[in-house]
């Protein structure tokens, strides 16, 4: 590769890119209602969806630019029978960092053992109630013990950073966090209670679910006045802890906040759409240059041209849509 090419990704407004998600399937095998309707069908065809091969080459390529941080994600990630593959191919490279996933954890029970092998840093496990019925109402589902005897197994296993997404929901599942801040009192996780997207195929959304940050911070407020603050990440607006808990609680208020200006971010979708925004519905598409041998330094170009087309602030960009469902571009 050109040393042109080696330089670092870098959008109009000066923020640097150095952190990929990509969604490796838009299958699932939930039914979370507030990601995915029940007819939901998958973006990739069997002939679209990005191979191993392919995501191996988009990962050189992007590496090259400066990224340091892949996520892997979906749909269900772990319904790839080579992500355990993917992940070691991320690790091989030495300028890749950290490579994590985001899962909902039902095939974990399966698959953390090669992950582990692989070289994982990482898991995003995603968890919404405590209790069996809920889980069922919410996933629509029935596979509540499954997940949380793997949910187990993850909070018992050392040297991966685990974080737990919980998207808390008014009247669904507000009334679980104290039983969810447990968790952090004897495991180093960090908990993430998460605001309610508009992307959803519009079903919950407009059923006064939405629960804010604010609502939220408030709840905490009320049941833990010895909360301390600690500095949070870009994301994790406002981060906690308790005195005596080894792990901390995150507040993540991505409707109501804007996080724009610190966005280090770029997507690739299973179906090979580079997304430089959450709110970017189009992307550009990289399979043609993929499937034809083109060189790293066209891959490169088309990376810049994505880069380039940030917005300032994609939430208010009137070039932008509403998407339909998160598992498009994995959250
Ligand atoms: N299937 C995996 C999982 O659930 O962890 C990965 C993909 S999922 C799209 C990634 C994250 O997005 C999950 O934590 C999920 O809860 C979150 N998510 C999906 N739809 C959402 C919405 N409408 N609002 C907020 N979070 C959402
Ligand atoms: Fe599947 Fe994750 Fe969406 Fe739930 S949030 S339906 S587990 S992709």
């Amino acid at each position: 590769m050109s040393t042109a090419s080696r330089s670092s990704l870098v959008d109009t407004f000066h923020r640097s890119v150095d952190y990929v998600r990509i969604a490796v399937t838009s299958q699932c095998n939930l039914r979370c209602s507030y990601c995915m309707s029940e007819a939901h069908e998958e973006r990739a065809t069997a002939l679209s969806l990005l191979s191993k091969v392919e995501i191996v080459t988009i990962m050189k390529v992007l590496a090259s630019l400066g990224v340091t941080k892949v996520r892997f994600t979906g749909g269900e990630p772990l319904l790839r029978k080579d992500i355990a593959e993917l992940v070691g191919e991320a690790k091989k490279n030495s300028a890749i960092t950290t490579v994590g996933l985001t899962t909902n954890g039902l095939l974990l029970d399966r698959t953390l053992p090669a992950l582990i092998d692989a070289g994982i840093d990482a898991i995003n496990f995603s968890i919404d109630t405590l209790d069996r019925q809920k889980y069922h109402t919410i996933t629509r589902r029935d596979e509540y013990h499954r997940v949380r005897e793997n949910l187990d197994k993850l909070l018992d296993t050392e040297h991966i950073a685990v974080k737990l997404n919980v998207v808390l929901m008014r009247d669904i599942n507000s009334d679980e966090i104290s039983r969810f801040v447990d968790f952090t009192r004897d495991h180093a996780i960090t908990l993430r209670f998460m605001e309610l997207q508009p992307f959803d195929d519009n079903q919950i959304w407009r059923t006064g679910r939405f629960l804010s940050a604010d609502k939220i911070q408030e709840l905490l407020n009320a049941h833990y006045p010895d909360l301390q603050t600690l500095t949070g990440s870009a994301t994790e607006y406002f981060s906690y802890t308790l005195p005596g808990h080894k792990g901390s609680i995150a507040l993540i208020p991505a409707f109501t906040r804007n996080f724009c200006s610190k966005c280090n971010k770029i997507r690739i979708t299973s179906d090979g759409k580079i997304i430089s925004c959450l709110y970017d519905k189009k992307g550009l598409d990289l399979l043609p240059l993929l499937r034809s041998n083109a060189s790293d330094q066209a891959l490169v170009n088309l990376f810049r041209k994505a880069v380039e087309q940030k917005p300032e602030d994609g939430k208010h960009s009137a070039r932008n849509a509403v998407r339909t469902s998160m598992s498009e571009i994995g959250g």
